[in-house]
Parts: structure tokens; C-alpha cells; sequence
């Protein structure tokens, strides 16, 4: 393995996961945040992921402590890169925020730095330019709870070098993901353009009264073998997201379909406090 030394700019949901899973498999991690403040917040987040790996993996507390003093945390970007063969961004789904971002660490990260974006629905060619070293430069996109749902989707931009590319792919494996190639940009790469049809045909049935949620969801489940149907994974993604995106769509395409699903999951789940697993009732009730 050609990477030895992580960084993991941003400390948030996605990317403490990111930092605590490198460290886990031996790597050594550096956390940066925009202060120290919300660093120390990082570590509360961080420490309290020991637990599921206690649980979930059975781990064991040597094991844990060790994973985390392998993590330094630091605000200022220089130091942070200042050893890094390889940068994960995990910092908020805005653009702007994005390119101020990799503006600046292509000045301060040294030349073998690779740099990859977590970024779950923007390409990696909007921001090839602004890091300064396209050819080091592509996406590795995990997915919450990391350590069990170890999926690492690695997505090329077109000017992306093989070498790294499979580099990527060999490190993914190395902190114990699945890598998943994707040799071309994919908004959504391959699990959302595979399962956001899936949900807006199952949430248009509804719509339409052609069956109830529990029929659909038996139709898929025992026709396909899948051990749970579209609603019974709206109810995980919550229906606040489903609305949102449904709500977007229908923005963009002015489709009245899909502005009257919208319009359905307000007013007979989010208004009644109906939000999905999270709440104890969505679809189903928990
Ligand atoms: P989050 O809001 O939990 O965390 C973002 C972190 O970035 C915060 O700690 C914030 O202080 C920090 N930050 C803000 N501006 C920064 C800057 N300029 N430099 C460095 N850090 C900065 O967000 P998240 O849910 O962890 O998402 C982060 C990225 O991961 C996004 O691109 C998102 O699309 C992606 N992602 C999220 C999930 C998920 O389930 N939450 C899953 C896969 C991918």
C-alpha cells in the first residue's frame, strides 16, 4: 500500500466515520476542521463510534484506544496535509464551500497528495480545476455507518490518471470496504441511480392508489428476494429527505405528478409527525 498518512478534512457525520475506520485499520489519520472548537466535538463524535465497534465488530477495547491514538486533529490546513498521501474531503455538500476548499489545499498540500471528495451527489470534474492536480484527483464515496455499511464507491472524473484511480481502489480495500469502480461520473453513482427509480416508481403507485405501501413493498420482497421493500427503506432514508428531493424534482421538471406526491407526503406524514424510522412511524410503525 502506497498510502500511509490520511488526512480527513472535515469532522462531521461522514467524516469522523472515515477518520475512526482508516485509524481502525492501522493507518495513521489527521482530522482537520475549520476550529478547534468543533475539533473537539470531532473527538466526543469519534469516541463515542468505539462503541459500535465494540458491538458490531467485536472489537476490543485495546483495540478501540489504539485505532483513536492514531488520530491527530488540527485547524490549520497546512499542518494538517503537511505529511498526507492521500486528502478525504468530508466537508458540507455546497459548492462554494467545496472549491474555496480545494483552492486552498492545492496551494498548502505537498505534490504526491492525491485528494478524493465524499461528496454524495456533486461530480468531481466541478471541482478538477479548482484543486490544481486533476490527475490526482476523483471521488471515494462511503456511506453512513462505514464500518457495517462498507460500501466505497470510486468514480473517475474524465481526466482522472488510471494509476491513482486504482490506487484509490487498493487503499478502499486495505480500510476494509467493498471498492466499487465506476469508470465514468454518475450523478448518484451506481446504489442512488439504481435505487432513487426504484423509490419514485414505488411512491407513485401510492400516488396513483394503484396498491397500498405493504403490498408493494411484499411485491418486491418476495418477487425479487430483497429483504425489504421501497417503503421500508423510505422509512430508513426519512421522509423529510424523500420530500425534499421529490419536492426538487418537481421544481425542476414541473411535473404535477410530482408535485402532488410531495404535496402527499406532507400533509399525510410530515405534518403528522410521521417521519420514518427516526420517529418511530413513517410508512410503517415501528
Ligand atoms: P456534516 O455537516 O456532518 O459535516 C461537515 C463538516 O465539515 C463539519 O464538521 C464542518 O465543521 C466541516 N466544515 C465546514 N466547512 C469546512 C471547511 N471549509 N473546511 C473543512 N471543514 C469544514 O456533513 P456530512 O453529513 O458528514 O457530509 C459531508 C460530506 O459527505 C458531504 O459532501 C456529503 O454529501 C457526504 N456524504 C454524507 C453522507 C451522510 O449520510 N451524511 C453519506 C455519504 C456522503
Amino acid at each position: 500500500m502506497n498510502y500511509q498518512n490520511i488526512t480527513v478534512a472535515g469532522s462531521g457525520v461522514l467524516g469522523s466515520q472515515i477518520a475512526y475506520q482508516t485509524a481502525f485499520k492501522g493507518f495513521n489519520v489527521s482530522v482537520y476542521d475549520i476550529n478547534d472548537e468543533v475539533l473537539e466535538r470531532a473527538k466526543e463524535r469519534i469516541n463515542g463510534l468505539k462503541e459500535h465497534y465494540k458491538k458490531d465488530l467485536n472489537a476490543t477495547d485495546e483495540e478501540v484506544n489504539l485505532a483513536y491514538e492514531r488520530i491527530s486533529f488540527n485547524s490549520n490546513l497546512s499542518k494538517a496535509v503537511a505529511n498526507a498521501d492521500l486528502v478525504i474531503e468530508a466537508i458540507p455538500e455546497v459548492v462554494q464551500i467545496k472549491t474555496d476548499f480545494y483552492n486552498e489545499l492545492g496551494k498548502v498540500a505537498p505534490e504526491k497528495t492525491i485528494f478524493a471528495t465524499n461528496s454524495s451527489t456533486l461530480l468531481p470534474s466541478q471541482f478538477a480545476d479548482a484543486t490544481g492536480r486533476p490527475a490526482k484527483f476523483l471521488a471515494l464515496h462511503f456511506a453512513n455507518e462505514i464500518w457495517k455499511n462498507n460500501t466505497a464507491e470510486v468514480m473517475k472524473h474524465p481526466g482522472t490518471d488510471m494509476k491513482v484511480f486504482n490506487e484509490v481502489i487498493e487503499f478502499a480495500k486495505a480500510i476494509g470496504m467493498v471498492a466499487l469502480p465506476l469508470y465514468k461520473e454518475q450523478p448518484g453513482y451506481i446504489l442512488n441511480s439504481l435505487l432513487v427509480p426504484l423509490l419514485d416508481a414505488a411512491q407513485l403507485l401510492l400516488l396513483n392508489e394503484v396498491a397500498d405501501a405493504e403490498t408493494i413493498d411484499k411485491t418486491w420482497m418476495i418477487a425479487t428476494g430483497a429483504p425489504q421493500g421501497p417503503f421500508a427503506i423510505l422509512d430508513v432514508v426519512g421522509i423529510n429527505t424523500a420530500y425534499n428531493i421529490t419536492l426538487a424534482k418537481a421544481k425542476a421538471t414541473g411535473s404535477q405528478e410530482y408535485e402532488k406526491l410531495a404535496e402527499l407526503l406532507k400533509s399525510e406524514y410530515i405534518d403528522k409527525g410521521k417521519l420514518g424510522r427516526a420517529t418511530g412511524e413513517g410508512f410503517y410503525t415501528y
